[in-house]
């Protein structure tokens, strides 16, 4: 089955300014990953092509990974870039003409940012209008506590603004039962646009995983898979590795890949339902060449 990776990173520790939050005791992430490193991690895989997402917040970085991109014999299909939202639009403008880019998003790690509700600050919207109009997307990197202004948000936009979540947006998906404000959150999203989540980032979630069994991982992990197949349905679930940040759950990317086809496929997914999530949903709602 053809694959395409939504969701992965690269960094050089030469640029280590660029990543605020990438520190010398995070063993498992503080090495150089570039695409050379990438095309091992999937070498026992079907991935076939992927979108590089920006991990620092200047757009130096996005530009570093567009070259890198250029130079990648075209295993990178696409670039999800930073960009200062209010000051920056020129450059975006510039990029979007150029032939050799391959901007597809932007990413504004809302996560990190001090204010909750900065995604309603009224002076993103000529950026936000340029994104429509080019038809960027714009991908969320939330907690459950941003859902509810992002809703706001998208109300303003609806349906003109496409949108990804990213990893789901982060549930805790430790407890005995599923997150009531994130179903909450996620189902109006899931009823009201068309907005896509990305099938990422939840191994990482998951509490001392490095003592948990196969069989005990993909326990947690199901009520989340059927929620999300459920309201999303397949035609709006878009896989991702989110490599070289997977490596610290203790599990490989082609583990993830494994783990959650198993998964799909318990849930009574079929082999098309399968080639969407992994491969023709991220192609067309990124517009990939
Ligand atoms: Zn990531």
């Amino acid at each position: 089955m053809k694959v395409l990776d939504s969701h992965h990173h690269i960094w050089k520790l030469n640029n280590r300014d660029w990543y605020g939050w990438l520190k010398p005791e995070m063993t498992k992430l503080y090495k150089d990953y570039d695409i050379k490193d990438y095309r091992e991690s999937i070498e026992v895989t079907d991935i076939e092509g992927s979108i590089l997402v920006q991990a620092a917040d200047t757009h130096n970085e996005t530009l570093f990974m567009i070259k890198e991109s250029i130079g990648s014999n075209g295993l990178v299909k696409g670039v999800v870039g930073w960009f200062d939202m209010v000051t920056e639009i020129e450059i975006v403008q510039q990029l979007v003409q150029s032939p050799t880019s391959n901007l597809v998003a932007i990413r504004p790690m809302l996560q990190d940012l001090p204010d909750d509700n900065w995604i309603l600050n009224e002076n993103l919207q000529p950026m936000i209008q340029l994104m429509i109009r080019e038809q960027l997307v714009f991908d969320a990197l939330v907690f459950p506590r941003h859902l509810p202004y992002l809703i706001t948000f998208y109300q303003r936009h609806n349906p003109h603004l496409k949108m990804v979540i990213d990893h789901c947006a982060k549930p805790d998906i430790n407890g005995l039962s599923l997150d009531n404000q994130w179903c909450q959150s996620m189902k109006w999203f899931a009823t009201n646009t068309n907005v896509n989540v990305k099938l990422s980032g939840l191994l990482t979630q998951i509490q001392n995983i490095e003592n948990k069994t196969d069989k005990e991982i993909k326990d947690v992990l199901y009520p989340y898979f059927e929620f999300l197949l459920s309201n999303f349905t397949s035609r709006r679930l878009i896989w991702g590795s989110d490599w070289p940040v997977i490596n610290i759950s203790n599990h490989s990317l082609s583990y993830w890949l494994q783990c959650s086809q198993s998964i799909l496929k318990q849930l009574n997914c079929t082999q098309d339902d399968l080639n969407d999530i992994y491969y023709n949903n991220a192609k067309q709602y990124y517009n990939l060449k």
